[in-house]
Order: structure tokens, then sequence, then C-alpha cells
């Protein structure tokens, strides 16, 4: 333990109260009345299917500028995952557009695909799907519209995925249009295979 923990002890991320927190910020009694285990639907992981707690602090990461709960519970996703025997070749992420970038200084899903990638043991790539037009938010925008937001949005390139086993990463899964949409890049470029872990899903309809 860092001695600034002791000084600053984290409340556990869940519960908020300040306890003993283990590697992902949990504490023993989240820990083990959370389903902690890991979901696939279709090609794509997931640890929480909608969870308004985890939708709150995945929207911190996002909007607050607090990173730091978008890398705890990709962390631990990443620990379940690797021990389910994946195995890639690389994690790639949803790309932000440059100036996005510029102003939020961090992209939290390239955070949540450096912590699954280091569970896993395996790199990054940060050059694997460029983000080449900017769109909308897809946040308040319904299927339809959110699946045509993204389209030709994003790019990838032969020379980084051709024949690679790739997870893709994002922090958040609601219609799916933005993974689809990098996945049919990825795959275009010559992946051999994509697969997809999202920290959590949240169905359409069950946003609250
Ligand atoms: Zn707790």
């Amino acid at each position: 333990m860092n001695i600034l923990d002791i000084i600053f002890p984290h409340p556990c991320i869940y519960c908020g109260k300040f306890k003993d927190t283990d590697e992902f910020g949990f504490c023993a009694e989240c820990m083990e009345s959370l389903p902690m285990k890991l979901n696939k639907r279709g090609n794509t992981f997931y640890l929480f299917e909608y969870d308004k707690r985890i939708s709150t602090l995945l929207k911190i990461s996002k909007y607050a500028g607090r990173p730091y709960y978008v890398r705890m519970l990709a962390s631990l996703m990443g620990k379940l995952m690797a021990e389910n025997k994946t195995s890639y070749d690389l994690t790639a992420f949803v790309p932000m557009h440059k100036r996005s970038f510029s102003i939020r200084g961090y992209n939290q899903s390239q955070i949540a695909a450096e912590a699954i990638a280091r569970k896993l043991r395996i790199p990054v790539c940060s050059k694997c799907l460029k983000k080449v037009k900017k769109n909308k938010k897809q946040a308040g925008l319904g299927k339809a519209e959110r699946r045509y937001n993204v389209k030709d949005v994003y790019k990838s390139s032969a020379s980084y995925v051709k024949g690679k086993r790739i997870l893709l990463v994002d922090d958040i899964m609601t219609t799916g249009s933005t993974l689809n949409e990098c996945e049919k890049e990825l795959r275009y470029a010559g992946a051999a295979n994509v697969e997809r872990a999202v920290v959590a899903y949240t169905p359409v309809g069950r946003n609250r």
C-alpha cells in the first residue's frame, strides 16, 4: 500500500464507504455481493449489465476528468479475462477526434484498453483505429441516428491490423453502433479476428 493511501484512504468506488479496498477499488463486501463475473453476448465481453452506480462512475470518468474509475473497472475486467484464457495479439480502442482529445486530455476507451492489456500482457495499438471525422455525441441520439452518426467516422490501416487477433475495447456499450463501425473497419483492414470488451453493457431502453 502506498503511504498516501494510508494518509488519504480511497473510499470503496462502489458503496463510497471508507473501508479497506482491493487493487480494483472495491471493499470486500461489495466484491462479495456484486456479480463479479465475465459475461459474453455475441463477440462482446462485459462485466456489468445495466448498473446505475457503474454507469455513474463511467460518466465521471468520461466527463468529469476522473479516469481513475474506468482504469480500476477495466483492470478488474482484464483480470477476469486473463483467467478466462483468451488470446489476442493486441487491444485496440475507440479513438477520439484530435480536437476532442486535446480538450479532454485523455481518452477513456484508451485507458480501459491499457488497463485490460496490462492484465492480458499484450500491447495496446493506438494506431489501429483513427477518428477521421468529428461527429455528434452518441448520447442522446436514437438507435438509427447513432448508426448514421458513426458511419465513415473511423478508419483502420492494414499495416497495423492485418492478420491480428484484436480485442476492441470501449468503456460502455449501448446500441453497439460505435463498436460495430470500429469492428467493421478493423475487419476490412484485414484483422484475423475481432472480439470486443466493455466494462458495462447498458441495453437500450433501460437507460435511466
Ligand atoms: Zn463497497
